[in-house]
């Protein structure tokens, strides 16, 4: 993509998360039922999150915004042109 491309933006596939272990997405289900639920939005196949929420993901997760963000992609939970929005950081 050009580096002059948009920052995409930050995707969270909802069928994928319900699909993963606890152990691994507890925390992170949390916080998106948390935003759900201050945007009064349940019904969404994905939610969009705000990129200053993965600095705070990665600070529950005790992880770097980019280490956090690769774990997500692997887990399927983000697509990899996420990587660019970190990269913006
Ligand atoms: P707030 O941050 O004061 O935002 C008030 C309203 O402005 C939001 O109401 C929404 O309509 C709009 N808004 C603010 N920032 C954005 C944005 O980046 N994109 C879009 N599309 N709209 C934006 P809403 O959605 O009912 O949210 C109410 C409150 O819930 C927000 O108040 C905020 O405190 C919290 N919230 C909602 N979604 C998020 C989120 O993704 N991350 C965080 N950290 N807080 C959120
Ligand atoms: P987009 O941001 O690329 O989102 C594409 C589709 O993904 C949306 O289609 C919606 O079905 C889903 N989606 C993305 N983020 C969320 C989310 O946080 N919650 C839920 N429930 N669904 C989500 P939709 O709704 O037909 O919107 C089409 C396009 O219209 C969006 O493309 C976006 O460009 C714009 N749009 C819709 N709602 C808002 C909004 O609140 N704020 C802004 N700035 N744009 C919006
Ligand atoms: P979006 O609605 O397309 O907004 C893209 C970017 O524009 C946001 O990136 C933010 O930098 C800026 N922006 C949009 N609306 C506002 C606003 O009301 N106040 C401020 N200060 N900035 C705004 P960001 O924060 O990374 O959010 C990414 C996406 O997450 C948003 O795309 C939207 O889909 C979703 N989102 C974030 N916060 C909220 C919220 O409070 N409510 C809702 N419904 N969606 C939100």
């Amino acid at each position: 993509p050009s580096p002059l491309a948009p920052t995409p933006k930050l995707v969270i596939d909802l069928e994928r998360m319900q699909q993963l272990p606890q152990d691994k997405a507890g925390p992170l289900a949390r916080y998106v039922a948390t935003i759900q639920s201050q945007r009064g939005d349940y019904n969404g196949r994905v939610l969009s999150i705000r990129q200053e929420d993965l600095r705070s993901l990665a600070v529950i997760y005790d992880r770097s915004p980019g280490d956090l963000t690769e774990e997500l992609i692997n887990w399927g939970v983000l697509d990899p042109e996420a990587r660019r929005a970190v990269d913006a950081f």
